[in-house]
């Protein structure tokens, strides 16, 4: 369903500037932005996927990944078409680099659905949700008001304006970090600052953040470079948590997969600066379990999505940490 989208000007010859993440697209009539949904239709631009998703399930919220906020809780899981960033190893390409069969739904379903399935409320994942901007705004206004959560997963490229108003809606992201230079999120057509001031922002606004970086063989796991961006992490706070993510090659990239050695090294070195450092897509003993960053007692324990808390309260039952979990 088409509806008038947000944070847009026009600009001229009937074309339209989009307003909503840095890349700025000047859109023709007829055609679409970089990210496929948003259209200039007779001279205005239009969310054209509003309602719509193409993918709906109840995820494990360990799936997406959060590892300390609501640990061992389901919720319903939705995604779209499209996407503002091109990366050669997306995971999601069959959904984010076309527009594929869509359903029509409304908010008001969606949280039924949820309620019914005993979520916790409703993650946007699977495909970019930014670009979906209008329908999350207005879905989780309805989640907010009865309750529910509200969760992003993001790659975090949207403009100050538009991120500003739909923070206080958001209970909870994992924002991707694919790398820290301009050069590498320029490759994937992205800006990391854009990326940065998304994790600050809603840091500073009392979201609950976690960070996923893929970790991909000779393009972003420069020791150096992986360190710069844990101290950048860290200053912000060390509780929050980092997902090491594996890579397996996926849609146009051809780099072999991330060893077991390397993504145990930059873990090591993560843990230098933050007090969390997981890995993911991958089955190394206890590298996915929650430790009190006190004393080492183990507080959450993994085994794929299988999650078993061994305490509820967010203090460590032997040394009194305060573990940065919210039960
Ligand atoms: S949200 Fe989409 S249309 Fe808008 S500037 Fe970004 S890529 Fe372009």
């Amino acid at each position: 369903m088409g509806v008038l989208a947000r944070h847009w000007e026009r600009s001229k010859d009937g074309k339209v500037k989009c307003l909503l993440c840095p890349h700025f697209c000047v859109i023709s009539e007829g055609k679409s932005g970089l990210c496929l949904i948003r259209k200039n239709v007779d001279g205005m631009l239009q969310q054209s996927a509003y309602a719509e998703p193409c993918s709906v399930s109840v995820d494990p919220i360990e799936k997406k990944p959060l590892y300390h906020f609501k640990p061992g809780s389901d919720i319903l899981s939705v995604g779209t078409n499209g996407c503002n960033m091109h990366c050669r190893h997306c995971q999601n390409w069959h959904i984010s680099t076309q527009e594929t069969t869509r359903q029509s739904t409304t908010p008001e379903k969606l949280l039924h659905l949820s309620k019914s399935n005993s979520s916790i409320g409703i993650a946007y994942t699977y495909n970019e949700p930014l670009v979906w901007y209008e329908f999350v705004y207005d879905c989780a206004k309805v989640f907010r008001d009865s309750g529910q959560k509200n969760v992003l997963v993001t790659n975090g490229q949207i403009n100050p304006d538009p991120l500003t108003e739909l923070t206080p809606l958001i209970d909870a992201a994992n924002v991707d970090l694919k790398g820290f230079t301009e050069e590498f999120y320029k490759n994937e057509g992205g800006f990391l600052e854009s990326t940065k001031n998304t994790i600050e922002h809603m840091a500073k606004a009392g979201v609950h953040i976690e960070i996923t970086n893929l970790l991909i063989p000779n393009l972003n796991d420069d020791e150096d470079t992986f360190e710069e961006m844990c101290r950048y992490i860290s200053d912000i706070s060390r509780d929050i948590p980092l997902h090491l993510s594996r890579y397996f090659p996926q849609y146009k990239s051809s780099q072999k997969v991330t060893t077991e050695k390397s993504l145990l090294n930059c873990m090591k070195i993560a843990s230098k600066h933050l007090n969390y450092v997981f890995i993911g897509n991958a089955s190394i003993p206890e590298k996915a379990d929650t430790f009190c960053p006190g004393c080492n007692k183990k507080i959450i324990e993994r085994t794929g999505y299988q999650t078993r808390c061994l305490t509820e309260e967010n203090i460590c039952p032997d040394c009194s940490h305060k573990l940065s979990v919210l039960f």
